[in-house]
């Protein structure tokens, strides 16, 4: 599974051939930037993305994750 999606494809599951629910389990390496209130509340504010990879892909309607393969994405009609 390629960590990321190409601009003209899509996810599609081979399985059941859903194209467009799908559960996905990534890890992202980020820096964020904690904001603290004065009851030790804390919002992140910012959020800095370094790195990310999508560990595993599963299809909601049928539950593979060995299924999910890339197919191009349809073009907008003119
Ligand atoms: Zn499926």
């Amino acid at each position: 599974m390629s960590p990321a999606i190409p601009d003209d494809q899509r996810w599609r599951c081979a399985g059941c051939g859903n194209l467009t629910r799908f559960d996905v389990t990534r890890t992202q390496r980020t820096t964020e930037f904690w904001h603290f209130d004065l009851a030790g509340e804390h919002r992140v504010e910012e959020t800095d993305v370094h790195g990310e990879s999508v560990d595993q892909v599963t299809c909601r309607w049928c539950g593979r994750s060995d299924a999910i393969e890339l197919v191009p994405r349809h073009q907008p009609a003119p």
